[in-house]
């Protein structure tokens, strides 16, 4: 702004010299004498009324800028404050009033920038820091509450190490860029920040309490550059989370290996995904009534360029975690559909959702579009959700089954006997089928307690009019066995192991005079 002054100091000085000058020249020629003398001949041309008409206009005139220059002056100011607090929101997080992400990437780069070279005394560092428990706050005591605590970690965290720096990364994650080289025991200053966060506090009179995970490094004794550390802070904080007995973790080199493989797994299975490379393969289902095949269980197989073979309890995890499983799913759903069209038409098909995706309260209505877009009718599909995926968001869960099971599509809960649902809510929600835990079946004929479990589950698929599957059948004894406890189906590499679509139809020929008491192997 000093040009505008500069230029009003200027006009107010040439005006200022220009009345002088002016009021000397007119009074050296009495101008205003011979203005009164000529008004005073013209009498008829008004000429007094139009110079205190001119004089009226003059002083309005002035008034008006003034108010004008006045407004004007506080228009500025206004957008002086707005620019500066938009500045300051941009750097800073207005809930904890710490600075932000943004302010650490600007930071980062100044940083960097200046001590690529000489990194002279400088130490630092640099606590990743992460709450545990955070989402339950929230849940508890609404988000009105979850801002309080946020308040109040950040206001203890930055009262832990009151000269250094705090940034709040977003949602419950924060960073500590601390000065090292008055603090050589930098391990025990993790510890005071975990313990600042964990302390138990009060909102609203109710006590809350969260955890945290903290990682740290030391710049730039174990890292070349402050971004690096930052990244390296994040991975050792990671590792800290994973690590149910140790709350604060030093960043060490293998961790960042570790972390680059699982990268690495994370954009091959992206890859895997796009490329249809992830492929179902099928195991055979038998009816025990016929000892024939009644369906096959979809189960995913990875196929890597070098002809691996991945288990899905690898990629399925990891593909919900990076959010590639809706996908995927449809992917396999689809290819599976066009497969299964080709086996006879009684043949059940049966597909794996896993917990995250019951969550989505459309999936149902996905799957019945793949239906309907590839002509597979739905009362031959079977999908099968596990235990724990009930009890996760049950509202969801019944919402997505309700969807399938109106759209006559089969359901049979997994894995059961691993999970923690009750009886009540296997009537609740309608199954189809039971299918009882490999574990239980992989040691029911030794154990007595397991053998009672069995028995127990398959009298209660009986009551319910709820047909059971045991899975894992091994050995000719343990279908015998089961067999004799009225079990209906069962599934296992003694009746036949998962195996890829080319190879269906050469199994299911070789089915017709139902299952020999060896077992089958499909190529
Ligand atoms: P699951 O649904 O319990 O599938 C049965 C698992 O038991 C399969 O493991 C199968 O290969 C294995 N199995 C079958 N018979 C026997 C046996 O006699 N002995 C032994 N030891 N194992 C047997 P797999 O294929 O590794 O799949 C593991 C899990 O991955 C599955 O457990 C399922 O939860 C999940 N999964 C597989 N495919 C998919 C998929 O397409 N979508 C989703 N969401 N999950 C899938
Ligand atoms: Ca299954
Ligand atoms: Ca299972």
């Amino acid at each position: 702004m000093p040009i505008f002054k500069n230029r009003a100091f200027t006009d107010a000085i040439i005006l200022f010299v220009l009345f002088v000058v002016g009021y000397f020249f007119f009074s050296h020629i009495e101008a205003f004498e011979a203005i009164v003398y000529f008004a005073d001949i013209y009498e008829e041309w008004e000429l007094d009324e139009a110079i205190t008409s001119l004089t009226l206009i003059g002083i309005a005139g002035f008034i008006y800028a003034v108010r004008r220059n006045y407004e004007a002056r506080i228009e500025l100011k206004k957008r002086k404050a707005a620019e500066s607090n938009g500045r300051w929101l941009a750097q800073n997080d207005p809930l904890t009033k710490l600075p932000n992400r943004r302010f650490l990437n600007n930071f980062l780069q100044k940083f960097d920038d200046n001590h690529s070279l000489d990194k002279g005394t400088i130490r630092y560092a640099i606590y990743s820091i992460d709450l545990d428990g955070f989402k339950q706050v929230n849940d508890l005591h609404g988000h009105a509450g979850g801002d309080a605590l946020l308040q109040k970690v950040a206001d203890r965290l930055a009262k832990t190490v009151p000269d250094d720096l705090i940034i709040r990364l977003g949602g419950d994650e924060f960073l500590a860029i601390v000065d090292a080289t008055k603090t050589q025991d930098v391990h025990r200053l993790g510890l005071s920040l975990f313990d600042a966060v964990r302390k138990p506090m009060k909102i609203d009179s109710i006590h809350a309490e969260v955890g945290a995970s903290i990682g740290y490094v030391v710049y730039p004794d174990q890292v070349a550059t402050l971004e690096n550390a930052v990244r390296s802070a994040d991975i050792a904080m990671y590792a800290a989370k994973k690590n149910a007995s140790r709350s604060v973790v030093p960043f060490s080199h293998g961790m960042g290996e570790e972390a680059a493989s699982r990268a690495r797994l994370e954009h091959a299975l992206r890859l895997a995904v796009r490329n249809d490379d992830i492929v179902p393969y099928y195991q055979p289902l038998i009816d025990f009534e016929t000892d024939k095949v009644y369906g096959f269980e979809v189960l995913a197989r990875w196929i890597t360029q070098d002809g691996k073979l991945i288990e899905p309890t690898i990629f399925i995890p990891l593909a919900e975690q990076i959010g590639v499983i809706t996908e995927l799913s449809d992917k396999l759903l689809n290819q599976a559909c066009e497969d299964a069209a080709k086996w006879p038409s009684d043949l059940m098909l049966s597909f794996n959702l896993s917990p995250t995706q019951l969550a989505d309260r459309l999936i149902g209505l996905r799957i019945i579009s793949i239906l309907a877009d590839k002509g597979f009718l739905p009362s031959r599909l079977e999908i099968e959700i596990t235990e724990s995926a009930m009890v996760h968001d049950v509202d969801s869960a019944l919402a997505v089954l309700g969807d399938l099971q109106s759209a006559g599509i089969h359901t049979a809960l997994d894995d059961f006997g691993t999970g923690y649902s009750s009886l009540s809510q296997i009537a609740k929600f309608n199954f189809n089928r039971i299918k009882i835990d490999r574990s239980f079946i992989s040691e029911f004929e030794l154990n007595e307690k397991q053998h009672n479990i069995v028995k127990a589950i398959i009298a209660l698929g009986a009551g319910l009019d709820i047909s059971t599957t045991a899975e894992g059948v091994e050995t000719d004894s343990q279908l015998a066995a089961l067999k004799a406890l009225g079990c209906a189906c069962g599934q296992g590499h003694l009746l036949g192991r998962p195996m890829p679509a080319r190879q269906v139809a050469t199994f299911i020929a070789g089915d017709g005079d139902g299952f020999a008491q060896t077992g089958r192997q499909a190529g």
